[in-house]
């Protein structure tokens, strides 16, 4: 059968593989329907610079109701009581233009495609370890608001004198990250306007906020108590970051592990009560409908997209894929132009040879290990036959106590490694973050019942070559074996005991009516995610803008999209990273059409 297959490759390159030399316009391939290869596709077919009769092929080893990749939602039906949701992965929604100038940039309306945005007040609500808890973002004109608002400063004024005037002055110098760091950083467009305000905030009382420096380090100059420090830097996780200056490192571990205090951009970004870009949002109808409406979007611009099919090789002439119920009977599809939108360092170890002439190959798990990455996650969704509105939409349990035990807190990110990340037992310090969907979308749950989803970081599969050369299911069940069920129920003990300090929820675990558990095999299996993390490589400096890999491969034909390339990991980002995608694809497109033409 192989042969068959490397005759048919050989074909291709002696005659030509250049579809569109046959008549019938070029071909693109998109390894992925995650939201970086669907809008990539979408802004490539909407682009009146395309030449005439391109096609655009996505192709998604999952099945159809896992569009978006990471990005979506799955459904419980439980007896007696009725369909639930819960989020895959995405529950924040940020930057909502970036989601909506998708469409526009399509010349097409967002609110045709059915997507919906609402924005949750307050932001979020912070819960320390001694039960007690602090709401924060609010929006400015909103007179409920405005109530919720006083009672965060007073407590912010309990924690520390002046504490609400210093998280004010916070603000404005992390908004002035902000409004600088996302167009000239994220976006890579000069904007010189920015610098001015940027550079007056960094250099303020002595370069106290100085953004190149240990997050720690501007939070310790900024405010004294440890509740506040928390408050200010919990962001960092979603970046794959601690905010802790770790002295065994160079330069305080920015260049690795180390949140840089420019990431205080993040806090600017969710929480400034007046920044235009501000501002924590939830999709109604969860993140499905958001990749559903991405996924409409591209069908109504003639995008052809295949689920049930995985890819098991990429070459610069097309690639090799595997269709479901095949019996492994691999074909070749050939393009002019192939994106990657599956995991970066999965794909350059798994699924790109090192000679184009490479025929099929059976489909693998395995990664880069030489990058840094963000933590893993074991994420629980529970159905629960309760409401419990003393959670609010996003909710981040934090250890505020002392210094000592709040660095403790984030030990998961610094070591990568389970056995400093014990959960032996509930008072080890350890950070987590529960959604409950219901609180701004009922549909998420049926009446008086409730959706939660808790993610608590924790640390990356273990690469481990013998493993990498199995048959691909073998490799996934030992990679399942580096989170066995006794670390996921002592997870959860743990998290339900920190969970039953909030007043009101001391009964939540025997509300759970349904369970579905996430652990970094789960996320590498289900969507070849390297070393299983959801958050893609890590954003230290030696990792973030132009030190973070490139959406060039060394291959003239193959691009990347998506969250472990540039600019980074969240929807926003690699939507933001998708337009570039998308301008650099059709460059390359019409060169080729010119040399043939
Ligand atoms: C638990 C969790 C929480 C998160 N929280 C947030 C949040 O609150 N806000 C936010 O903005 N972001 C959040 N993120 C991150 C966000 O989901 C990702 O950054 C984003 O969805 C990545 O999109 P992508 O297109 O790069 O990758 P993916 O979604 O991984 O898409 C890649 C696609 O390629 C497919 N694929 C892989 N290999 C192959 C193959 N060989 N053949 C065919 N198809 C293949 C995969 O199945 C997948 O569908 C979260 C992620 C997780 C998991």
């Amino acid at each position: 059968m192989a042969s068959a297959f490397i005759f048919i490759h050989f074909f291709f390159l002696i005659f030509g593989v250049e579809s569109f030399s046959t008549g019938s316009g070029p071909t693109i391939v998109i390894v992925g329907a995650g939201v970086g290869g669907i809008s990539t596709a979408s802004r490539i077919a909407s682009s009146s610079d395309l030449p005439v009769n391109t096609k655009l092929i996505i192709l998604e080893k999952n099945s159809a109701e896992n569009v978006g990749g990471r990005c979506g939602s799955f459904f419980r039906d439980i007896s007696n009581l009725g369909r639930f949701r819960h989020e895959r992965g995405p529950s924040l929604l940020l930057l909502r233009d970036v989601y909506e100038d998708l469409f526009r940039d399509c010349d097409k309306d967002p609110n045709d495609f059915g997507l919906e945005i609402v924005q949750c007040t307050p932001a979020y609500q912070v819960v320390f370890e001694d039960g007690d808890s602090i709401n924060l973002g609010f929006k400015e004109a909103d007179p409920d608001s405005s109530t919720l608002k006083n009672e965060s400063q007073e407590k912010m004024n309990e924690y520390e004198e002046n504490g609400a005037l210093k998280w004010d002055e916070y603000m404005t110098a992390t908004e002035a990250f902000l409004d600088c760091g996302l167009p000239n950083f994220i976006e890579e467009k000069l904007d010189l306007s920015s610098f001015p305000s940027f550079l007056t905030e960094a250099m303020k009382d002595n370069f106290k906020a100085w953004p190149l420096l240990p997050h720690s380090k501007v939070l310790d100059a900024t405010f004294s108590s440890t509740k506040m420090k928390a408050l200010a830097s919990f962001q960092d996780l979603y970046v794959g970051l601690e905010p802790f200056e770790n002295k065994s490192n160079f330069a305080g571990g920015v260049v690795k592990k180390t949140a840089p205090a420019v990431f205080g951009l993040l806090s600017a970004l969710e929480l400034h009560p007046t920044n235009k870009k501000g501002g924590v949002f939830a999709p109604i109808g969860g993140f499905q409908a958001v990749s559903s409406a991405f996924e409409k979007l591209a069908r109504s611009l003639g995008v052809d997209i295949q689920y049930d099919i995985t890819v098991t090789r990429v070459t610069d002439e097309g690639v090799w894929y595997e269709a479901k119920d095949s019996d492994d009977e691999q074909k070749f599809l050939p393009a002019d132009l192939v994106i990657v939108n599956a995991d970066l360092p999965f794909a350059t170890k798994t699924l790109m040879p090192d000679t184009s002439l490479a025929g099929p190959k059976a489909p693998k798990y395995d990664w880069d290990d030489t990058f840094d990455y963000s933590s893993g996650v074991i994420a629980f969704h529970w159905a629960l036959d309760k409401e419990y509105p003393q959670l609010k939409t996003h909710n981040v349990f934090m250890i505020g106590e002392n210094e000592e035990k709040a660095e403790k807190s984030w030990a998961a990110v610094r070591f990568n490694d389970p056995s400093v990340t014990p959960f032996d037992n509930c008072d080890f310090p350890f950070n987590f973050y529960v959604h409950r969907a219901t609180a701004v979308d009922k549909s998420a749950a049926p009446d008086n019942c409730d959706s939660i989803m808790v993610l608590v970081p924790c640390c990356t599969l273990k690469r481990d070559e013998r493993l990498a050369a199995l048959h691909r299911n073998e490799t996934i069940k030992g990679y399942e074996a580096q989170f066995d069920d006794a670390f996921v129920s002592k997870v959860r003990s743990c998290v339900l005991n920190r969970l039953s300090r909030l007043e009101g929820i001391d009964d939540i675990s025997s509300h759970i009516v349904d369970e579905i558990v996430d652990t970094p095999a789960s996320y590498g299996n289900n969507y070849n995610l390297a070393a299983g993390t959801p958050f893609a490589l890590s954003h230290g400096f030696g990792q973030l803008s132009l030190t973070r890999p490139a959406h060039e491969s060394k291959k003239e034909n193959i691009l990347f999209v998506g969250a472990s390339t540039r600019p980074g990991n969240g929807v926003p980002l690699v939507l933001l990273g998708a337009k570039q995608v998308a301008a650099k694809a059709i460059k390359r497109i019409c060169k080729k059409v010119k040399q043939f033409s």
